[in-house]
């Protein structure tokens, strides 16, 4: 069976940044498979691109360009947010407030983004809101591991049902 919309897909992959020498950014392998409903708009449209049509023990590469991926790097992504925000009962956490960490936080529209902490300083804290992988072109490669169609009630939950639900 071919990989199209309405089928489910297991896949391994290694993705890294920009080519198949790049830093490794996730490695998914056969003990533990990504499986998902195909067409299902959840993935980058071009990632389904590149994997449409394959069948069970294909392997396949492609690199996706940022831009089809997570996008570039947005400059109004990065904020200059008040310091005691972060305060618990009055106290700063430092468990939680350090450079490097990311913290999930809720916007004006109560949505919760990922914001990674870059600067502290007395009052002021500096939070990237970027994806992680945004900016960055990517590459993919792996092996289909198994192409099943979905069941109905798979299609009309819109996600997979093997057992882990
Ligand atoms: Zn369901």
């Amino acid at each position: 069976m071919k990989i199209a919309n309405s089928t489910v897909v297991s896949m391994t992959y290694t993705l890294t940044e920009n080519d198949e020498k790049g830093l490794m950014i996730q490695e998914v392998d056969k003990d533990k498979p990504f499986v998902f409903l195909f067409g299902s708009g959840f993935l980058l449209p071009k990632f389904e691109e590149h994997i449409t049509g394959l069948e069970m023990g294909a392997d396949y590469s492609f690199q996706l360009k940022s831009n089809d991926a997570y996008g570039p790097t947005r400059e109004d992504a990065l904020m200059e947010l008040d310091k005691n925000i972060f305060e618990v009962d009055g106290k700063i956490d430092d468990n939680i407030l350090f450079i490097g960490n990311d913290i999930p936080m809720q916007n004006d529209e109560g949505h919760t983004l990922m914001g990674k902490v870059l600067k502290i300083t007395d009052d002021k804290v500096r939070m990237d809101f970027n994806h992680p992988l945004a900016g960055k072109d990517l590459f993919f490669k792996g092996e289909i591991v198994a192409v099943r169609k979905a069941t109905s009630e798979e299609i009309e939950h819109e996600h997979v049902h093997d057992g882990e639900h």
